[in-house]
């Protein structure tokens, strides 16, 4: 049934196609959750009990949580956590807090979120940087004793009994990540961007989804009827019944499509004159294997392991990395299951391992940068995936990697992780490959003294285009610069996959590039040896591949390789799409 409101049309970014009709669930952050309210003089005894349950409880929290850091990373940076010890124990603010349910008839929540305000606004100004980093730990810990005096062990999305669509300011990574498919059918966000990893994790998911709509969370209210296109970015409130018949229509077509292109799963990505590549596909959790056999990829060409690490309040031992990274290779053996080393940072945190704020995250300390610094979960990493390794379809891959030193540094490390279990009498591919992540310029323009290091190269054009053109892959407001076809980029990939070639190893691409239809016969035309793309995505891109002729795909990238406009060159790759493949760009729009 449409809702008897008018109808409004918001444009936004669809970054995973399909199309949901449901009710609106407003996520709200964390913090605007808390409610409050006023309070009698003889609710305060309970409000002072309710306080100091919640202080004990949090106090054991992150005693459990400094043990966990305390082993896997060892003592020093468990000892960050003190400081959040001396924020509970402090009695002179728990006593502002007593004494400011007397004075201000307020609940708890309300006293407690003023007087941590203050607290950290007065060591925010301090000119210490010790000091001034206290500021984090006081608003750390207030959002620990809230979480707890609320009662909330899981957010209240997981609480959600019938399918709704989320809509949200931002959502995190890990939010995405944990989504139950049952319950959330799409989301819709004011933020966010194509390569941002809420959106690649839509994709994974299948849930449609749609970013960058500036205000969609304060035009909804909860309950509202939404309809998400999230192939054409459009989110409908209160959609007419018009709208509705147009849709249902729409939505006969594409299924049927569908349906054509899931005929092409058991065939190879092969063109038409028998050019072949390797079709993979990228995941980010155990469970995507299914939709990797389900829409006929070959093997994992980008398992993003942090997300392992992203989705539980502690780090995963390496029995517990060992077990899922064998289920994903076993499963898919003999297809090879290129395992990347944990790209933490940029936009992916971890909850239970609290870093400095940094002013670019992008750039700060992450991915590689991180693991060389904290050998011990490296290793523990390594040590996993070598013990996978033992079904032989198992590679590894750095990300991030910035010079050619940093790859000698992670394999110098892999070869003590390989000492390790042979004196523990683990068994292993000795020969595993290791391959590497080009989506640095730096790593693009010296892949040359890169290669005699690795057996291949994966280029990640989603970063290698932030870093190149220097636009924020996260940041809507410059999404507009944000352009994969720009001469630059063309130049970096066709250089590493000639290097690649001059030295014998293969170069596949992992970015969301090499999952666009459009863009598919001109990576081709470069030399791409392996297209590694999200599973949803496998049969459209196969489609393309196998309507094509290699010569084609060659002419379109010397054409392109020749131009000097990103948009001329969307345009030539557009044309030949719509030549080859008409039913693909139909199925998209
Ligand atoms: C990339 O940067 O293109 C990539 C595949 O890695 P991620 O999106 O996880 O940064
Ligand atoms: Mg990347």
């Amino acid at each position: 049934m449409a809702d008897s409101a008018k109808e409004i049309i918001l444009q936004g970014i669809g970054v995973s196609p399909g199309v949901v009709i449901n009710r609106a669930f407003l996520l709200t952050s964390e913090e605007d959750r808390y409610v409050e309210r006023e309070i009698a003089d003889s609710d305060i005894p309970r409000e002072i009990a309710r306080f100091e349950e919640s202080l004990i409880e949090t106090r054991k929290q992150i005693h459990a949580i400094q043990k966990q850091v305390s082993s896997a990373i060892g003592q020093e940076s468990a000892g960050i956590f003190d400081a959040h010890l001396l924020v509970v124990d402090d009695r002179a603010f728990v006593e502002e807090v007593i004494r400011g349910l007397s004075t201000r008839h307020m609940n708890v929540e309300a006293v407690l979120r003023d007087v941590a305000d203050r607290y950290a606004d007065a060591l925010a100004k301090i000119e210490d940087d010790y000091l001034r980093e206290r500021a984090a730990d006081v608003r750390d810990v207030t959002r620990r004793i809230l979480r707890n005096l609320s009662g909330r062990s899981g957010s209240d999305m997981q609480k959600q009994e019938s399918p709704c669509i989320v809509i949200a300011n931002d959502l995190a990574p890990s939010e995405t990540a944990t989504m139950d498919r049952e319950k959330v059918v799409g989301f819709a966000t004011d933020l966010g961007s194509p390569t941002s990893h809420t959106a690649i994790m839509a994709r994974a998911l299948g849930i449609p989804a749609i970013v960058g709509l500036h205000d969609v969370s304060v035009r909804v209210s909860a309950g509202d009827q939404v309809l998400i296109d999230g192939n054409k970015g459009v989110l409908i409130i209160h959609p007419s019944a018009e709208r509705l018949e147009e849709y249902g229509k729409l939505l006969e077509t594409r299924k049927h499509i569908e349906s054509e292109l899931a005929r092409l799963k058991d065939e190879s990505a092969e063109t038409r004159d028998g050019y072949m590549v390797l079709l993979s596909a990228n995941i980010e959790r155990t469970d995507d294997v299914d939709a990797v056999q389900a829409n006929g990829a070959c093997g994992v060409g980008l398992f993003r392991s942090e997300f392992l690490y992203m989705t539980r309040e502690d780090l995963p031992n390496e029995d517990e990395q060992y077990a899922a990274y064998s289920r994903v290779a076993q499963q898919l053996a003999p297809d090879p299951v290129i395992i990347r080393t944990i790209d933490l940072g940029g936009d992916k945190f971890l909850s239970h391992v609290r870093t400095a704020e940094e002013m670019n995250p992008f750039m700060g300390w992450r991915a590689i940068r991180f693991c060389l610094a904290q050998p011990d979960i490296f290793k523990t990493q390594l040590r996993a995936i070598l013990r996978a390794s033992e079904s032989e379809n198992v590679k590894i891959m750095y990300p991030m990697i910035s010079s050619v030193d940093e790859v000698k540094q992670a394999n110098a490390l892999l070869e003590e992780s390989k000492q390790e279990l042979r004196d523990r009498g683990m068994a292993f591919n000795e020969e595993i490959d290791v391959g590497v992540m080009i989506e640095i310029p730096s790593a693009a323009l010296t892949a040359d003294l890169i290669a005699p290091h690795v057996k291949f190269f994966s280029i990640g054009t989603n970063d290698l285009v932030q870093y190149t053109l220097a636009v924020d892959r996260v940041n809507e407001r410059i999404a507009y610069l944000y352009e994969p076809t720009h001469p630059a980029i063309l130049k970096l990939i066709k250089h590493t996959i000639d290097v690649g070639h001059e030295h014998g190893i293969w170069t596949g691409i992992c970015g969301e590039m090499a999952g666009n239809p459009l863009m598919v016969p001109l990576l081709m035309g470069m030399g791409a040896d392996e297209f590694s793309v999200s599973p949803s995505l496998v049969p459209v891109v196969k489609d393309v591949i196998r309507n094509l002729r290699y010569a084609q795909a060659e002419e379109l990238a010397a054409q392109a390789l020749a131009s000097v406009s990103p948009k001329e060159v969307l345009d030539i790759c557009r044309k030949l799409t719509q030549e080859v493949a008409p039913e693909v760009i139909e199925f998209l729009n």
